[in-house]
């Protein structure tokens, strides 16, 4: 079962059972047909008769079944599950869970009911599967909802789940929370007497006890995590000469804003401290992260230590090389660029100087983190663009260096439960404003078939000498279908709507060298109208460029579109982002459209998106299920989470609980590469994403 994360009979016994039926009191079949379409009943039912329809459209399959009970017959079908019917043999009892399909009164049948069938002797198992209020459990690793419900039973029967419970007996006495044993027991095998409505919020003391179990064991993992760094002492010290804030400060074309100003003395008192520094700098789109995290590597490399930024992708790394580059040169200082691809000269040349003593700042993409890339004097990492990396990959760039300072940056603000449980073992500090004399953006969100307005919004802007992006989603750019879209999108507007300008092509197949002159010549004012995918999400900027139409916005997420929309609006004149839409949009992502055209708060908007999405999805499908929190959910759970926040922060005050450490390395050391010992190999989640 190792792919779902089920190691060990305590990840079973932690597995979330995904709804609850009542088989004490089953509805009949008569009561379900009264009931409005669509609501579902749990129904113990008997098949009189079944058969397999095959429909002319090739592929669909129908599975029809009349079933019984003591109330009358219905007829049941299910869609595209062919293989059910030799199970539905005449007088085999079933469980159903389901409802009606047909409205208005019309007649209808049970559509595609979830279903359990039962042995043709119940006997031996009937208290562990009737009679009672039963779990349901996802599918998992090929068993059934069933087999989970009988493993678990006979595993807490043989006494599992009866280890000594991690929590410290005053904790559970003041939150009120039973034993463990006891909880684990009422998760999996509610009682008679369980609330129906507190079951289902996940809100009974058990449910709620195994919650606060495993986030307080993540934030203490978290805190032993901060705590072990903290213990490495850091291998550069920041030289006072070299980095007074004044001289930091003189490289910068502006004066910093509050907000920035309030982050770098933090960052600068990190990094002038004693132990490293592990930190993730939060801030909206387009409020100059970028000059916060320069500052930090001149600091470093002023102070004779190699400072690395690493990007995620190609283009971000040059528009940072070329900008740093600028500022830093007359300090005599040079900016390494390190990026995929064959090794040419110059990349030996630098990988060469990176292994030796002398101070430098390098700029790369996850060529960095490649094998031969070994630093002599790595002082300070930074992450731009964070979401865009897996932790791993984090902690593989910070493990060329011995303990060297980490600045992690966000690309659009995240929740503050979202970044204590996924970034807790970083410290937090925020940006809060945005430089002055920004523009306004508006946004507007049309259907397709309306698309006008916008390509007339696009050369208007282009006729007075101003910029405009066009994006298409590519959320596999290795799917031929979505760029041949996008490529043709692009000729038609070329040759249409758009005829007359000066239109470029850049997505991530393209040749290096051709997707490089392409957006070197859209720096430069040269084109007009860039069309591209996502590749320009991150960290682009560009002056002039006040109009951005996204095409099929609705399969955007909201951080992206709202990352996607810090692309204009970055000088002074007014913006308009134009969210295209296809003309059937559902309601949930009307919805989720409706947030940006609301508001251009992206701490607002971040936590919108929590609630719309749910912490899995916030962070792109990539990231999802990385957080590997089995019952928790940090949406509906937050309120739990601070109570957790609160006691890991007396317990730490103190000392931290040897079995409670011990409990939180077993369940969070691994995924959170606290207790291998081999800190730069190991990490959760996926990560990776190359342009
Ligand atoms: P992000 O936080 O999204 O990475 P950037 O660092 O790219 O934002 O900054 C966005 C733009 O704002 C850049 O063009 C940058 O030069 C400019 N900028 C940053 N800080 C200031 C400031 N204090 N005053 C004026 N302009 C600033
Ligand atoms: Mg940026």
């Amino acid at each position: 079962m190792a792919e779902t994360g089920i190691l060990t009979v305590d990840d079973l016994l932690t597995l979330a059972p995904r709804r609850y039926e009542d088989r004490s009191r089953f509805m009949t079949l008569a009561q379900l047909a009264c009931r409005p379409a669509g609501e579902k009943g749990t129904l113990l039912v008997e098949i009189r008769s079944s058969r397999l329809l095959r429909t002319r459209r090739r592929g669909l399959t129908i599975t029809r079944a009349t079933v019984t009970d003591s109330s009358g017959e219905e007829e049941v079908v299910w869609f595209n599950q062919p293989y059910l019917v030799r199970h539905l043999t005449p007088g085999r009892r079933l469980i159903l869970f389901g409802g009606m399909s047909g409205a208005d009164g019309r007649p209808g049948c049970i559509q595609n009911p979830e279903m359990e069938l039962l042995p043709k002797d119940e006997s031996g198992e009937a208290s562990v599967h009737m009679g009672r209020v039963v779990p349901v459990y996802p599918r998992t690793a090929g068993f059934s909802s069933r087999q989970l419900r009988r493993l678990l039973h006979q595993a807490l029967a043989a006494g599992a789940g009866h280890a000594p419970d991690p929590l410290p007996v005053e904790l559970l006495r003041r939150r009120d929370l039973p034993e463990r044993a006891a909880a684990l027991r009422a998760l999996h095998f509610p009682t008679g007497d369980v609330d129906p409505e507190e079951l289902v919020a996940c809100r009974t003391p058990a449910q709620r006890r195994l919650i606060y179990e495993e986030l307080l064991l993540l934030l203490v993992a978290l805190h032993l995590k901060r705590q072990k760094r903290r213990r490495g002492a850091r291998s550069w010290t920041c030289l006072p000469a070299a980095g007074t804030d004044a001289d930091l400060k003189s490289f910068l074309p502006f004066s910093l804003t509050p907000g920035q100003e309030k982050a770098w003395q933090i960052i600068a008192g990190d990094l002038r401290g004693a132990t490293p520094m592990a930190r993730l700098l939060q801030g909206d789109v387009a409020c100059g992260k970028t000059a916060i995290a320069a500052m930090a590597l001149l600091l470093a490399v002023k102070s004779g230590t190699q400072a690395a930024l690493m990007v995620p992708t190609e283009i971000l790394a040059r528009q940072h090389h070329t900008r740093l580059e600028r500022l830093l040169a007359p300090a005599g200082m040079r900016v390494g660029l390190l990026l995929g691809g064959r090794p040419t000269d110059a990349s030996r040349r630098l990988k060469a100087e990176l292994a030796g003593l002398e101070p430098c700042l390098v700029i790369g993409t996850h060529a960095l983190i490649q094998k031969d890339v070994r630093f002599g004097n790595l002082g300070l990492v930074v992450i731009d663009e964070q979401h865009r990396f897996g932790v791993a990959q984090r902690m593989r760039l910070a493990g060329k260096g011995r303990h060297p300072d980490l600045l992690v940056m966000t690309a659009t603000p995240i929740p503050r439960s979202l970044a204590l449980t996924r970034y807790g073992d970083l410290d937090l500090v925020e940006i809060r404003d945005r430089p002055p004399g920004r523009a306004t953006v508006r946004t507007e969100i049309l259907p397709r078939s309306e698309a006008a307005t916008a390509w007339e919004a696009v050369r208007s802007a282009a006729t007075a000498g101003r910029q405009a992006f066009i994006v298409y989603p590519l959320v596999d750019e290795s799917k031929s279908s979505d760029l041949a879209a996008a490529c043709a999108a692009y000729a038609d507007l070329g040759a249409g709507a758009l005829a007359g300008l000066r239109l470029g092509l850049v997505h991530g197949r393209l040749p290096a060298r051709e997707r490089q002159a392409t957006m070197a010549a859209f720096m430069a004012g040269r084109i007009q109208v860039l069309v591209a995918t996502t590749v320009i999400e991150v960290g682009l900027d560009v002056e002039d460029a006040t109009v951005l139409v996204v095409e099929h916005a609705e399969r955007f997420g909201l951080a992206q579109l709202h990352q996607l929309r810090g692309r204009i609006g970055r000088g002074s004149r007014p913006s308009t982002c134009y969210l295209l839409h296809g003309d059937r949009l559902g309601d949930e992502s009307r919805q989720r459209l409706a947030v940006l055209e609301r508001t251009f708060d992206g701490f607002e908007l971040a936590r919108e998106d929590l609630r719309l999405r749910g912490a899995g999805e916030l962070l792109g499908v990539r990231q999802h299920g990385s957080m590997g929190l089995r019952l928790a959910d940090i949406v509906r759970d937050e309120e739990i989470l601070q109570e957790a926040r609160e006691d890991c922060l007396t317990l730490s005050a103190a000392a931290m609980p040897e079995e409670l450490a011990q409990a939180a390395r077993r369940r969070w050391g691994q995924p959170l590469g606290l207790g291998s010992g081999r800190e730069s190999e190991v990490g959760v989640g996926p990560g990776h994403d190359h342009p």
